[in-house]
């Protein structure tokens, strides 16, 4: 397991062999990742580490010291109080406090070395080849979608997008075209056998959506709406759940133990682009995430070059080097005439660009920079 921000522990080797060992049994046990490490600071005194310790059993853990040569550890395991554990870390002697397994379980790769991989309508996600949902922002018409089916299949493209519901900013902008949208996808993957990709916005329409789709895609602004997913977690269709504009890595990670908790575990996460101070792209697309995400989970992780840089220009090179990174997929926002789209359309491709979007990701690039390791 990788951990991150774990710079401070200078220790000496078999100090954290020690520790990793009490973790390891404890993880084993109880199933559950609840230890927590407390750091004392170089100069800590024997009063002070002696507190820590008593401190640790109020909160409801079993403290387990380890004297190493330079600083003293004391471990925290067990399941009691975690809050009082992390608040520890402003305690006279503290250097800090780490987390030493993450608080997800079921999506974490501690739980589950080997990847999923999640079949959409028969298309597998997260296997060997890297797979592209291609088609409009919003189902506009049944001419509009046709076409772009048609087109994005012709240029290699695994599965249709549309969006029959739409999260828009502005209450006055386009919400979508509903239940009409739904089937006009439809029949779209019929002519074409591109299963379906669509959002789902509410609860009310699960069902439906269901219906129609082969994925349910759970947009942006709805990561964390905590009763989508528990409704989302019954359901047995697949669901691609995009991060949060302003989520954490771990909080996306949450996110999908929902869906996995309630019993859901065909996910597939989708890197989309989060806010920073950068004004130039529409978000900012983190593909370390995709990195991080693919090495603590093992859920397929796509990215969204479309949302996530906003702008045409850019969705060659940032699908590129999301591949690159280990993406087992992309997203993209493709439409006959982007100038005329009724939303995204400066970062809609249209047939021509998306063709050449595809030739651009084909064969050598799997070679790249250990590409076939780097996704082992
Ligand atoms: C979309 O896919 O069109 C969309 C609204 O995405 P996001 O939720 O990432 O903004
Ligand atoms: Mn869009």
């Amino acid at each position: 397991m990788r951990r991150t921000g774990n710079h401070h522990l200078t220790f000496q080797v078999p100090v954290q062999a020690a520790i990793l060992k009490i973790a390891a049994f404890v993880f084993s046990v109880q199933g559950g990742p609840t230890t927590m490490i407390v750091n004392m600071s170089d100069g800590a005194t024997e009063e002070q580490i002696n507190h820590i310790i008593d401190r640790i059993r109020e909160a409801g853990y079993q403290p387990h010291v380890t004297r190493g040569t330079e600083r003293t550890i004391v471990a925290a395991v067990g399941s009691g109080r975690r809050h009082e554990i992390e608040a520890l870390q402003v305690a006279p002697g503290v250097d800090n406090v780490v987390a030493i397994a993450q608080p997800f379980k079921l999506v974490s790769r501690q739980v589950k070395p080997q990847r999923s991989v999640v079949s959409v309508g028969g298309v597998p996600i997260g296997g060997e080849d890297v797979v592209v949902i291609a088609g409009p922002c919003s189902v506009e018409s049944r001419e509009q979608l046709l076409s772009t089916a048609h087109a994005v299949k012709k240029a290699g493209a695994s599965l249709l997008r549309g969006g029959a519901y739409k999260p828009r900013t502005s209450p006055y902008d386009f919400q979508g075209l509903g239940e009409e949208a739904l089937k006009i996808l439809r029949e779209a993957s019929e002519e074409t056998g591109l299963p379906i990709v669509t959002e789902v916005m509410s609860t009310e329409d699960v069902e439906l959506i269901c219906e129609y789709a082969d994925m349910l895609q759970v947009g942006a602004r709805n990561m964390q709406n905590f009763a989508l997913l528990r409704k989302l977690a019954t359901i047995r269709k697949p669901v691609l759940l995009k991060r949060g504009p302003s989520a954490t890595v771990k909080e996306w990670l949450l996110a999908a133990e929902y869906l996995l908790a309630g019993g859901n575990k065909d996910v597939v996460l989708c890197e989309r682009g989060i806010k920073t101070f950068e004004t130039e792209t529409r978000n900012t697309m983190d593909l370390a995430a995709v990195a991080l995400a693919r090495d603590l989970s093992h859920l397929p992780v796509i990215a969204d070059p479309s949302h996530g840089t906003g702008k045409q220009s850019l969705i060659g090179a940032m699908s590129r080097a999301a591949v690159a990174v280990g993406a087992d997929g992309l997203i993209i926002e493709v439409h006959p005439c982007p100038e005329r789209a009724l939303s995204d359309g400066p970062q809609s491709l249209d047939f021509a660009a998306f063709e050449k979007v595809m030739r651009g990701l084909s064969a050598p690039l799997r070679g790249v920079a250990g590409l076939v390791a780097a996704r082992a």
